[in-house]
C-alpha cells in the first residue's frame, strides 16, 4: 500500500537514511517481462509502435504501477506521460528520469522499457522506505522516441525541448497517412500539462553496442551523444562497353567511387579510434556485368564525439573526393543532407553517476553514445546524462535484445544513487 507522502515534522530534518532504501531486482525484472506481453512477438521481442492500441495498454499498466506507490500521473498535449512523487520542498522542480515505452516493429524487450520500468522500480523503492526526497521525484514515458511509426524519432521529447513545435508534431503522418494528432485521440492520450522547469534528467539505457560488453564493464557513465553528418554522393562517368573500351579510356564511376569508399575509412581511421566513416548505401547505373558503370551514388555516414573533428573529417573528405574524381576522369558531387550537433552531458550529473558507480563497486567506463536518445534533446533545456548497461552482443532494434537480470539490477541500483546524490544537493541550498 501507498505510504504517506507528508512531509516530516521538523522543518530541517534530514532525509531519511538510505537504510531499507533500495531497488527490488526480481520485482523489476518481472515488471520488465510483464509488460513485454503488451505487443509481444512470437520470436520473444516486441512491436509496440507509438500510439497503437498496444501503446494504451502498457501506459495503463504504467499509469496504474505509479498511481498504486503514491505518484500523480498527469500527460501533456503530446501524450508524454509524467508520474510525480512529491518531495520535501514543492517549489523544487523534479528530478526526472525518463525514457520511452514504444518500441521498434520487431523491437527487443529493453530498449526504452528499461528506462522507464527503472524509474517505476525507484517510486515503488521510495514508496516502500517511506523516504522523503528533496525534489519532487518525476518518472517520464517520452511518446514516440522510436520514430518507427511518425519520424522524426525523439519527436516529443523534442518539442518540450523546444527543438520542434507542438503543431509539426501532431501534422506528423504514419504510412498509412494517418496524423499522430489522430493516432493521440484514438488512444485517448491527449493531456494538459505544460512543459515545465526540471532540475536534472536521468536515463538509464542499453548500450546499443557492443564496447562495454567487450571490455567486461557493467556501467557506461554516458558524457554525450556523438556528432553526426550525412551526405549524399553522386559520381558520374560515362556508361561504355567492357569489351570494347580500353582501360586508359574509360571513365569508370565505379571504380572512382570505391577508390573514394576506401579513402573514407583512411579519413576515420587518421582521426582517432572514435572516429568513423560508413558508407552503407551504394547504388550503380546500370548496374549490368558488361557496362562500364556510368554513374555511382553512395551515403556517407561520419562521426565523433566532437564537432570539430567532424568538420575536420569532412574537410578531408571534400578534398580527397574531388582529387579522386579528377584522377578518375568522373565528376562528383557531395551534399550534406543532416547534421547532429555533438552533444555534451551535464558534469555535475555525470559526477553523480560516477560516485554511484563507485560507491556500488561496479566495473565501468566513461562512454559517448553512438545512438540518438531523448535525453539527447532534454540536455538543451536541463542538466542531463545517461547509464548504459551492455546488451548481448551489442545487439538492439533487433527482437532477440537481450540484457542480464544482474546488469539490470546494477544500472538501477546506480540510477537510484545517482538521483539521491543529486537531490541531497538541495539540502544546503533549501535548509
Ligand atoms: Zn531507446
Amino acid at each position: 500500500m501507498t505510504a504517506p507522502l507528508t512531509p516530516p515534522p521538523e522543518k530541517n530534518a534530514r532525509p531519511a537514511t538510505h537504510r531499507n532504501l533500495g531497488i527490488d531486482s526480481d520485482r523489476l525484472w518481472a515488471s520488465i517481462h510483464e509488460t513485454a506481453q503488451i505487443g509481444g512477438t512470437p520470436k520473444g521481442g516486441i512491436n509496440r509502435q507509438a500510439l497503437t492500441t498496444t501503446d494504451r495498454e502498457v501506459r495503463d499498466w504504467f499509469k496504474a504501477a505509479c498511481e498504486a506507490c503514491g505518484c500523480t500521473v498527469t500527460v501533456d498535449g503530446l501524450g508524454s506521460m509524467f508520474a510525480r512523487r512529491p518531495g520535501r520542498h514543492p517549489t523544487l522542480p523534479p528530478i526526472a528520469i525518463g525514457s520511452h515505452l514504444d518500441t521498434q516493429p520487431t523491437g527487443g524487450r529493453y530498449d526504452g522499457v528499461l528506462g522507464v520500468l527503472a524509474g517505476l522500480e525507484i517510486l515503488r523503492a521510495l514508496d516502500d522506505s517511506g523516504h522523503i526526497t528533496n525534489a519532487p521525484i518525476e518518472v517520464i514515458n517520452w511518446t514516440n522516441e522510436e520514430g518507427a511509426r511518425f519520424a522524426p524519432a525523439m519527436l516529443t521529447s523534442g518539442v518540450f525541448a523546444g527543438v520542434f513545435t507542438q503543431d509539426y508534431a501532431e501534422s506528423r503522418q504514419d504510412r498509412t497517412g494517418t496524423s499522430f494528432g489522430t493516432a493521440l485521440d484514438g488512444i485517448g492520450y491527449r493531456g494538459t500539462a505544460k512543459a515545465h522547469p526540471i532540475s536534472a534528467h536521468f536515463e538509464l539505457h542499453i548500450e546499443q553496442g557492443p564496447i562495454l560488453e567487450a571490455e567486461g564493464a557493467t556501467i557506461g557513465i554516458v558524457t554525450g551523444v556523438q556528432s553526426i553528418r550525412w551526405y549524399e554522393i553522386t559520381v558520374t562517368g560515362a556508361d561504355s562497353h567492357a569489351g570494347t573500351t580500353p582501360m586508359h579510356l574509360r571513365h569508370d564511376a565505379m571504380l572512382a567511387a570505391a577508390r573514394m569508399i576506401a579513402a573514407m575509412a583512411d579519413i576515420a581511421a587518421s582521426h582517432g579510434p572514435d572516429a568513423k566513416a560508413t558508407v552503407g548505401l551504394v547504388e550503380c547505373r546500370p548496374n549490368r556485368r558488361n557496362a562500364v558503370p556510368g554513374e555511382v551514388f553512395f551515403s556517407l555516414d561520419l562521426r565523433h564525439p566532437e564537432d570539430h573533428v567532424v568538420a575536420s573529417m569532412d574537410a578531408q573528405a571534400q578534398t580527397i573526393i574531388t582529387r579522386l574524381a579528377e584522377a578518375g576522369g568522373v565528376q562528383a558531387t557531395i551534399s550534406m543532407t543532416w547534421e547532429s550537433p555533438a552533444v555534451h552531458f551535464n558534469p555535475s550529473c555525470i559526477e553523480a553517476v560516477e560516485r554511484a558507480t563507485l560507491a556500488a563497486g561496479l566495473p565501468h567506463r566513461r562512454i559517448v553514445s553512438g545512438a540518438g536518445h531523448d535525453s539527447a534533446y532534454i540536455a538543451r533545456i536541463a542538466p542531463t546524462t545517461m547509464v548504459f548497461i551492455p546488451c548481448a552482443g551489442g545487439l538492439s532494434h533487433n527482437e532477440a535484445e537481450s540484457a542480464t537480470q544482474t546488469d539490470i539490477a546494477a544500472g538501477a541500483d546506480v540510477l537510484l544513487r545517482a538521483v539521491l546524490d543529486l537531490d541531497s544537493q538541495f539540502e544546503e541550498t533549501q535548509a
